[in-house]
């Protein structure tokens, strides 16, 4: 291959697979740095684009992947602070940084966001484009694999906890569907300093692995009385906060009912479905908060480098394998399938 050319999976049309194929290295504008890719997680989102097409792209062909991390290779015009060689993580939407949202520091909602494989070039290739301004440094003993699920997988889970959620020290705490975000929720709700987490799936199998990533209880989901077994599960009281990483509205609906008076719940799975939930003489009678999250912002990013790099977040259960960028179409579909309970499949790029 010559030296300005690349691989890439690139999406043509939605529910054929990624095509892989040979294309131009991407040319830097003002300000942006190419950065050589080492790793990228497979999101439930590639699914949905990916296999579904119930998640459009803004043109096709185009490369999907959205959860990278990689090595410095070479410097736009303009760029400071980093070298060739640096490790990052990217954070995964480019923003508009004069939109309200952005000048409140909330870039995952900015008005004007480009999300990679989506609205601009993803990172299932071997070099990508990409702002200065979206470079996370990687802490040196914190692998490209764990830095790069920590971009999205991780990074979505922790804005729902801390910053929509806003868990305090000894709250209490359910979480409704404990695949890959929820696993990790667990985890944010123990660093908030959470005091009892439940754990809430269908599966035994999500079950066994919630607890052993840090929740106090397990809850099998699938009756309309779940959350009463929640209740049963903090001594008989509903918790302070609920989340729900499904997107279904069965779900939503349990979660808001396992709420005490006053309780919150945060919805972070993404679904086609219109929430329907309880009518408001229990919603407003019990002064309850219904509250959506998306993404994360830049800043949590950080500060998950910085947990990561005092050895305070253990991701070992949270990558399930790694593959090649050649396999990435079975790594789509084996997540789809759910093969092997996987948390996150990564795409290694060597
Ligand atoms: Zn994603
Ligand atoms: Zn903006």
């Amino acid at each position: 291959m010559s030296d300005n050319k690349m691989l890439a999976a690139r999406l043509h049309e939605a529910k054929a697979p990624l095509i892989i194929e040979e294309i131009d290295r991407p040319r830097l504008g003002p300000g942006e740095v190419l950065v050589e890719m080492k790793a990228c997680g497979i999101c439930a989102t590639d699914v949905h684009t990916a296999l579904e097409g119930t998640v459009p792209t803004a043109y096709t062909p185009i490369t999907l992947g959205h959860e990278p991390s990689g090595v410095v290779s070479e410097l736009g015009e303009g760029v400071q602070g980093w070298r060739q060689g640096d490790r990052v993580a990217i954070y995964p939407q480019v923003t508009c940084g004069t939109c309200t949202q952005c000048r409140e520091g909330r870039d995952g909602i900015c008005a004007r966001t480009r999300v990679l494989g989506m609205h601009r070039e993803g990172a299932f290739a071997q070099y990508l484009a990409i702002p200065a301004k979206n470079l996370v440094r990687i802490p040196e003993n914190v692998s490209f694999f764990e830095a790069a699920i920590m971009t999205d997988a991780v990074a979505t889970p922790f804005h729902a906890v801390t910053r929509r959620g806003r868990v305090r020290p000894g709250e209490t705490v359910a979480v409704f569907g404990c695949g890959g975000l929820g696993m990790n929720a667990i985890q944010a709700c123990r660093l908030s300093g959470a005091a009892n987490i439940i754990a809430v799936d269908t599966s035994d199998f999500a079950l066994q692995r919630a607890l052993k990533v840090g929740a106090d209880v397990a809850v099998k989901a699938g009756t309309e009385k779940t959350y009463k077994e929640v209740a049963t599960a903090n001594g008989g009281r509903g918790v302070d906060v609920a989340f729900e990483f499904v997107g279904v509205n069965v779900t939503i609906d349990q979660a808001v009912r396992s709420l005490r008076r006053g309780g919150r719940a945060v919805i972070a799975g993404i679904g086609p479905e219109r929430i329907n939930i309880s009518p408001p003489f229990f919603f407003v009678y019990n002064d309850l908060s219904l509250i959506g999250s998306f993404g994360s912002d830049i800043v949590d990013l950080e500060n998950l480098m910085g947990l990561a790099a005092l050895g305070k977040l253990d991701l070992s259960a949270s990558i399930s394998s790694v593959i090649s960028l050649n396999e990435v179409n079975q790594g789509i579909s084996d997540l789809e399938q759910k093969v092997g309970h996987p948390v996150r499949i990564v795409v290694g790029m060597e």
